[in-house]
């Protein structure tokens, strides 16, 4: 492996323009959350400036403005500190060019002079908080340049460095969804700190080639969003912002987690031997959409797509997908100010459902909360706070707190179920009555719907609950009195089981859904289901693995969701498979005690499947 050592930021130089013309080969990796390889030019969005256009305020929104500077000089705190931690995967003669710099950077957001100083212009001058910082950043700045002495380079280096702190803030005091998506070229690789869920949602999966960050985690709603656009992208790769800038040339492979900045010639060819054997493979799992899935002993199983976005409408066809087994409603609620009324609602629900024809489509109602939290929400919907949000009120807990968006809710979906095959999730369910207390109002706004004449089936859709957390699982034998049917969110289940935080990526190699306690809590309420002959379906990120396929299906597992790239590679492996041999393998899978062991055990069932 060539690695270079990123340079230490010259005075007002882009990280780009600092750089010698030809830089050797450096590769890093991350977290492989999306297949694909792509060879592009890094689009940086870490490195835009963020030119926020002055802004003057009244006297009324001065305290307003430096809460929101004290806020994002803690968020940069945070970003930075987070750099430094990560320094050891670079190569040592970095770390100790970076290291130093760092800390002065983390001085600078604490009770530094230009924080102070933009503190005073906001109340004095009446100035937004990143108009004042970056005035407060440029007057520092002259002041440096003006000193005087022999060490000029050192004074442009300090000049520098209060410019790059300020473009920090004012990154993080201007972070909005819309913010820096807008000038992506197109075939750009792009690269950020972080994206949010919301901001992966404004992707144009025609237009961003593939997408790279320092956070994130496998399962996290950003990495979904990345998977269900089909754009190839790695999450928490470590070093990356200190060492890709924008006009970069690099090979990304979201397969194997890998990204080579300044890739060689040996690099540029085996990328492009990839490309066509990519190309090669997605025409022959083409081949397979109008094949059942079906198990050679003729065992059926359903496949249905998750739906983030209307945008994967046509992937989901494509997949040919048996309807939609999970649509997240959170999508009509980002990237908005506004709550999004019945008459929205219901026109987005009723696009789908044609869209589906009399393919089934799970609606789940909105899950707010938790990791969710850092998309920007429409104005009415209040965020959870608290020292644990994934803990607090998040999902129908939210929605029973405010019925009023449930009855909304549930409202638009009731309306427009006669158009197609309705089914309506709950998320984040934890005590039956939850259940028990959703579908009183749920009855009560088809009563209300009725009376006003509107057009609903005669029959209510069905009402189910998501089985995400432990205690859902453990009490799904009572749950199941209340529900129609039951969704296993193994993304949150894992997570709730294993207190891994989902989208973290420090905590990301303890976060594993092949952990006996999280395979047990599976089975327990699948044969809780099973046992009441109630449909369940597995509709996390494991359903899409295709190693996993004979596991779930010796649970008894005959219905899974995922999002819709991953459907023709399932259903091959379950044409492959043998319902008996499934059942025996999950039986020895469950005598297990060690995570790793069944890993292993995994992979050594899907070589021998794939060599019979
Ligand atoms: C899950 O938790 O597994 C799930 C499918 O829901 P989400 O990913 O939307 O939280
Ligand atoms: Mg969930």
């Amino acid at each position: 492996m060539k690695t270079d050592a990123p340079g230490k930021p010259e005075a007002g130089a882009t990280k780009s323009s600092r750089r010698p013309s030809k830089l050797a080969e450096q590769r890093l990796s991350g977290i492989a959350v999306s297949p694909g390889i792509v060879i592009g030019t890094i689009y940086d969005t870490t490195e835009a400036p963020a030119e926020a256009p002055r802004r003057d305020i009244t006297a009324d929104a001065v305290e307003t403005e430096r809460t929101k500077l004290h806020d994002a000089a803690a968020l940069s705190r945070k970003q930075v500190g987070k750099l430094k931690t990560r320094l050891t995967v670079l190569p040592e003669e970095a770390q100790e060019e970076l290291e130093p710099l760092l800390d002065a950077y983390i001085l600078m957001l604490g009770n530094s002079r230009l924080l102070r100083g933009a503190r005073k212009r906001i109340g004095e001058e009446l100035l937004s908080a990143e108009t004042a910082v970056q005035d407060e950043a440029e007057a520092i700045a002259q002041a440096i340049l003006a000193a005087k002495g022999d060490d000029k380079a050192g004074l442009n280096r300090r000049a520098g460095e209060v410019r790059e702190i300020a473009r920090r803030l004012t990154r993080n005091l201007t972070a909005t969804p819309f913010r820096s998506l807008k000038g992506v070229p197109a075939g750009a690789i792009l690269v950020a700190d972080e994206l949010t869920p919301a901001d992966a949602a404004l992707l144009e999966p025609g237009k961003v080639a593939a997408v790279a960050t320092e956070e994130g985690g496998a399962d996290g709603h950003t990495a979904i969003m990345l998977r269900a656009l089909g754009i190839p992208a790695i999450l928490g790769c470590h070093g990356l912002t200190a060492a890709a800038a924008r006009g970069d040339m690099a090979v990304l492979d979201g397969g194997t987690g890998q990204i080579a900045l300044h890739p060689d010639a040996t690099t540029i060819a085996r990328a492009k031997e990839g490309l066509a054997a990519q190309a090669k493979e997605r025409a022959r799992l083409g081949k397979l959409r109008r094949l059942p899935a079906e198990t050679t002993d003729g065992q059926q199983v359903e496949l249905q797509a998750n739906l983030e976005i209307p945008a994967e409408l046509p992937l989901i066809h494509q997949a040919g997908a048996q309807g939609i087994g999970l649509l997240r409603t959170e999508f009509l609620f980002m990237n908005r100010e506004d709550l999004p009324d019945e008459e929205a609602q219901m026109e987005a629900y009723r696009a789908i459902l044609e869209a589906m024809g009399q393919d089934p489509v799970t609606i789940r109602v909105l899950d707010w909360g938790g990791e969710k939290d850092m998309e920007a929400l429409a104005q009415g919907v209040p965020v959870p706070t608290g020292p644990n949000p994934a803990l607090g009120l998040r999902g129908l807990r939210l929605l029973l707190r405010r019925p009023a968006l449930l009855e909304e809710q549930f409202a638009a979906i009731l309306r427009v179920a006669h158009l197609g095959q309705v089914r309506v999730l709950l998320p984040m369910v934890t005590v039956p009555s939850e259940v028990a207390q959703a579908r009183e109002i749920f009855e009560r706004v088809a009563r209300r719907l009725r009376r006003r004449g509107e057009a609903l089936p005669e029959k209510l859709p069905p009402l189910g609950a998501m089985i995400e957390t432990p205690g859902a699982a453990l009490a799904a034998d009572a749950i199941a009195l209340e529900a129609d049917f039951f969704a296993i969110g193994t993304n949150d289940l894992t997570m709730y089981t294993l207190a891994v935080d989902r989208a973290e990526i420090d905590v990301a190699h303890l976060y594993d859904p092949l952990h006996p306690a999280v395979l047990r809590l599976m089975q327990f309420a699948t044969e809780a289901a099973l046992r009441l002959r109630m449909p369940v379906s597995v509709c996390g990120e494991m359903a899409g693995n295709p190693k996993l396929v004979p596991l779930l299906l010796g649970l008894g597992l005959r219905s899974l969701s995922m999002n819709a790239g991953s459907i023709p590679r399932v259903k091959q492996a379950i044409r492959s498979l043998d319902i008996d041999d499934c059942a025996r393998f999950a039986r020895r899978v469950m005598e297990q005690s060690d995570p790793k062991r069944i890993g292993e055990m995994v992979e050594e069932f899907a070589i021998k499947t794939h060599d019979k």
